[in-house]
Parts: structure tokens; sequence; C-alpha cells
């Protein structure tokens, strides 16, 4: 579960030093918005043993190599050797050579910790401590048409200005009115979260409702009561969320927009850090979420990224 890849296009370079088969790769830049919408923070990468894994993610192959990832600035470099006493990894390493920047490169991470905030005014994931397991040279462009684009992103809906109402809340009934088979444009105007998981134009992929929707399926305001218990669930109410938990923080932020569009204060959005910490130790504390056995509040997730290697340098 939860492995996720990012790939990155970038020029090669070849050095004459170093042992045969070595080689090394710039591969994440530190602190940008990629193109998920993420922001990896400096020392997210730290200093770990990767593997460098064979042609486009081949799981089913050994290894080809081995490689240590450390970080240099705002850059995340991969020092790592081919095997090159072995068939697969002599020719990775000849390919790899050869292509110099007509390749991508991929890496195989789960998010260890991270959350939803804002960077120069977007709303982004930052990543904050990743585990690498592995990178690869992936064929150019396969990353992007294959891969990103199928990526599954547990996301919260965009915050949007709407008209709010203090009316009588009742979800349910307000979740039934909404037609299915709609697009996503459609329910974002009712719900504050969607799972990558479902299909787009299906209600159920959808969560935490809490626009009036009017008979017929029309999404109307935002109703301030709906919003102040989705709220709740996010704390733990009523049985809690089954949202990961690094998806809380947007979804609040959805929330929080219309009380404050209403001219209220939205109720804090409670740490569930403490709750994991106990789960961990195995004291239970009940928390909704902590059922799952994870040792992070985090949740593990899937991620595709562009690599940019900005250096590939081996000897010959
Ligand atoms: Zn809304």
């Amino acid at each position: 579960m939860g492995m996720e890849t990012k790939t990155y296009r970038g020029r090669v370079e070849v050095k004459a030093d170093g042992e045969q088969g070595e080689f090394s790769a710039v591969f994440a830049t530190l602190n940008v918005i990629d193109h998920d919408e993420d922001v990896t923070v400096p020392g997210a990468f730290g200093e770990q043993r990767v593997l460098i894994e064979p042609w486009n993610h081949n799981y089913q192959a050994p290894p080809v190599g081995r490689g240590t990832i450390t970080e240099d600035g705002d850059q995340a470099v991969v020092n790592g050797k081919f095997f090159l006493d072995t068939d697969a990894g002599r020719e990775h390493y000849t390919v790899v050579k050869a292509l110099e920047d007509m390749q991508e490169w991929s890496y195989t991470f789960r998010i260890v910790d991270g959350d939803i905030g804002m960077f120069e005014g977007t709303e982004v994931r930052f990543l904050r401590k990743l585990e690498v397991i592995g990178v690869s040279p992936v064929t150019e462009g396969a990353g992007i048409d294959t891969h990103t684009v199928a990526i599954k992103q547990k996301r919260p809906l965009p915050s949007h200005s709407t008209a709010t109402t203090d009316a009588a809340w009742d979800g349910p009934a307000n979740e039934a009115r909404a037609r299915s088979g709609e697009d996503e444009a459609y329910y974002k105007r009712i719900f504050a979260w969607r799972d990558p998981d479902g299909a787009p134009d299906v209600k159920a992929s959808y969560k935490f409702v809490h626009h009036m929707v009017a008979e017929g399926g029309a999404p109307g305001a935002a109703n301030i009561r709906g919003c102040q218990s989705a709220i709740g669930v996010l704390n733990g109410g009523r049985g809690g969320t089954t949202i990961p938990d690094g998806d809380r923080q947007g979804v609040w932020n959805h929330l929080a927009k219309h009380l404050r569009d209403a001219d209220l204060e939205p109720p804090e959005l409670k740490a569930l850090d403490s709750a994991s910490d106990g789960a961990a130790d195995g004291a239970g504390d009940g928390e909704g979420e902590a059922g799952d056995g994870k040792p992070s509040g985090v949740p593990l997730r899937d991620v595709q990224v562009q690599l940019d290697i900005l250096k590939l340098s081996m000897e010959v």
C-alpha cells in the first residue's frame, strides 16, 4: 500500500572519476511546487539507502544497483552504483550512459510525514518526511502519459466562496438530493473531499457534504451548521473520519473559509498526533482514525512526481 512515484526529466552528465558503474544524479528540487502540487521540504529525504530499480520500476526483476540519497541545498542527490557483475546491471549502466538526457528518472516513495498548507499563495501538500524505496530510469514521457495522469490523489476539494446559510442542517438529506452521474465541478459545490480511488462522476466518491442541495439537485449555500458538524467529524466526533490524516487540514480549510465568510470563528482543527502516538504505544485512546495500526499520524500514500536528473555521472 501507499507507494507513489515521482518522475523527472533532465540532462545526464558523465564524469571521469569514480568507480566503474557509479553515478550521481540530482533527482529532485526542494522547496518548489511540483506538478502534483506538492512541495518537498528540505530534510524530507535526509540520508537513506535506496535500491536502483530496473527500467520502468520493473518490480518483478531484481534491483540493478544500490545507492544513497543525500540533500545538497535545495537539491536531492542520489549516488548509486550499478551491479556490473550482473547482466541486468551492466545492461542498465550501458543504456543509461548512452541515453543521457533521452530518459527520465522516477523514484518510489512513501510519505512518512506530510500535511496540507499554503505555499506562495497556493494550497499545496507539504512532504516533510519521505521514505524512498527505489530510483529507476524510465522511458521518456512515460511518467507523464501513463503514471502521472493516473495518479491517485486523495485531496480536499479547493476552498471557495459561496453564500452561507444558518438554516437547519440535515447532511444525509442534502446528500440524497445531489444528483448521480455529474462531474467533479458539480460535486465540488457540495462536498469538501474526493476519494480518487472512486470515479469522479460517482457521488459516493465524495465526502463532507456541507452545502444545501435543492430538490432536483442544484447546489446552494454552504450551511453553517453543516460546516461546524463536519469539523466536529474531522476532530473525531461521531466516529471520526476515514480520510487520510494528511487531508484533514485541507478539508478544514475549505469548511473554515465558509464559516469565516459568515463572520464566524471556525472550531480549531485538533491535532491527532498525540492520539497516533498513543496508538503506537498500544495505549489505544479511542480516536477514530487511529484504528488501522499506522505508526504515524500521516497516511502512507502513492504519489507520482517528475524528477529532473541534473547530473548523472559515471566512469567509462
Ligand atoms: Zn464548500
